[in-house]
């Protein structure tokens, strides 16, 4: 099999992986490589996500995603302007359908002021529908500074840019082990075998696997969530104008089903979050018995499921009875009817968990010599790449100077 010289490679050409290479690029890397195991760029979390540009209002201040939401936002916007991607910033509703979510709101405000956004306006319950006609609640908070786009799109021209600056992106090569050197690493996979001086590895639903070979990250796991939604039909999408949300259970990073106008016109509703039996399993019958293993054999897991099974359950319940799904949506929206919800899609988060049964709230990253491993990259990740991709991505340069 051919050697080559070393190069930088990157693992993952989703749009944190495309990101950093982006960033590589820019900063004149020599020699930048991003290897993928599908196709296609964008085919898992970046191509089946809800495409909302996150405001940052739900992070804790001072965190990772509270900075690089905010940051990572300024400049997707910028590219999107830059290369012609059609987003919009529309704004989203949260509403409290509850008396008792209400502290939860005001606290929302706080972390979004707090965030630095500055278009938020308290809404109380009669002045929800100027907003949002059909939904209803005791109170909401409006957040302009969120919009929508298609992030297959962004990361189709981060890939171009890449290209275009002289680095190489190589489709259908799977990364099976990565084996330290004297000058970095070997970069060995279905596609042959590249000599690296270093490696930025963005493996998504794949990253503790990678990370774990190379003995960091041992006590963590990804555990695949599945979110599914419903599409609704098009004679009532004018049910939803934009961007209506529930206050979140701030007990789990998934911020609850909610509605969604994508850029394309068509409204979806959802993602719920249940475990899936494959890291790729975007449907119930999928089970890859090597995953659900390795989810099954974690301790973290057993913690986790013995505080929440109750919402667990309810969960799966929503996940095969549409008409409990289509209850929790009622919820923002009184008029939904069963009939109302047609095509159905889903998306899997790679949830980074703790052996403590904690999900990572915060994006995580781990450090090896010559070697960057992105450990947690949930949502909002797709808004702050272009920020995420800048840190790891300067962070890598140093490491191999
Ligand atoms: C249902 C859902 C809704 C979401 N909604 C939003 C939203 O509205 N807004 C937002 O900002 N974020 C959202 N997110 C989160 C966002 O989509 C992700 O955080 C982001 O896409 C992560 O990007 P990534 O590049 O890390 O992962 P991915 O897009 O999953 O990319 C990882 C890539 O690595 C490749 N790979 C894995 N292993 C290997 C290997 N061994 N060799 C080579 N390649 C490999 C995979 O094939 C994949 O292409 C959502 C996520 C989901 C699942």
């Amino acid at each position: 099999m051919a050697k080559e010289g070393h190069a930088l490679v990157v693992v993952g050409a989703g749009i944190v992986g495309l990101a950093t290479a982006y960033s590589l690029t820019r900063n004149r890397a020599r020699r930048v490589v991003v290897v993928e195991a599908e196709g296609a760029v964008a085919r898992h979390q970046t191509g089946h996500n809800s495409g909302v540009i996150h405001s940052g209002l739900y992070y804790r201040p001072g965190s990772l995603k509270a900075e690089l939401c905010r940051k990572g936002r300024e400049k997707l916007l910028s590219f999107c302007q830059a290369h012609a991607i059609p987003f919009e910033l529309c704004g989203k509703l949260v509403v409290a359908t509850r008396q008792e979510q209400i502290p939860a709101l005001h606290e929302l405000a706080r972390r979004g002021e707090a965030n630095g956004l500055c278009l938020l306006r308290w809404l109380e319950a009669q002045e929800i529908v100027n907003y949002e006609p059909a939904a209803r609640g005791v109170a909401a908070l409006w957040v302009a500074d969120t919009g929508i786009v298609h992030f297959p799109q962004v990361a189709t021209a981060l890939a171009g840019e890449v290209e275009r600056a002289g680095g190489e992106l190589r489709l259908g090569f799977r990364v099976r082990s990565l084996v330290p050197t004297a000058q970095g690493w070997r970069v060995v996979g279905t596609g042959g075998e590249i000599q690296a001086r270093g490696v930025v590895v963005c493996a998504g639903l794949y990253a503790d696997r990678l990370a774990r070979q190379v003995g960091v990250g041992s006590g963590i796991r990804i555990v695949p969530f599945r979110g599914e939604y419903w599409e609704l039909a098009a004679h009532r999408r004018h049910l939803v104008r934009n961007l209506i949300y529930p206050v979140p259970d701030p007990r789990f990073p998934f911020l609850g089903v909610h509605f969604t106008r994508r850029i394309d016109g068509r409204v979806e509703a959802g993602p719920n979050a249940v475990l899936a039996f494959a890291r790729e399993g975007y449907r119930f019958s999928q089970v890859s018995p090597r995953d659900l293993w390795e989810t099954l054999t974690f301790g973290g897991f057993w913690r986790l499921l013995s505080r929440y099974w109750r919402t667990g359950m309810a969960e799966m319940w929503r996940s095969l009875w549409k008409a409990a799904f289509c209850r929790a949506l009622r919820q923002l929206i009184p008029e939904i009817r069963q009939e109302d919800l047609a095509g159905r899609g889903s998306g899997v988060r790679a949830q980074a968990l703790d052996s403590q049964g904690n999900l990572l709230d915060d994006f995580a990253f781990a450090e090896v010599p010559r070697g960057l491993f992105v450990l947690n990259a949930p949502s909002p990740a797709a808004t702050a790449a272009l920020a995420i991709g800048e840190v790891i991505g300067k962070k890598a340069l140093e490491l191999v100077a």
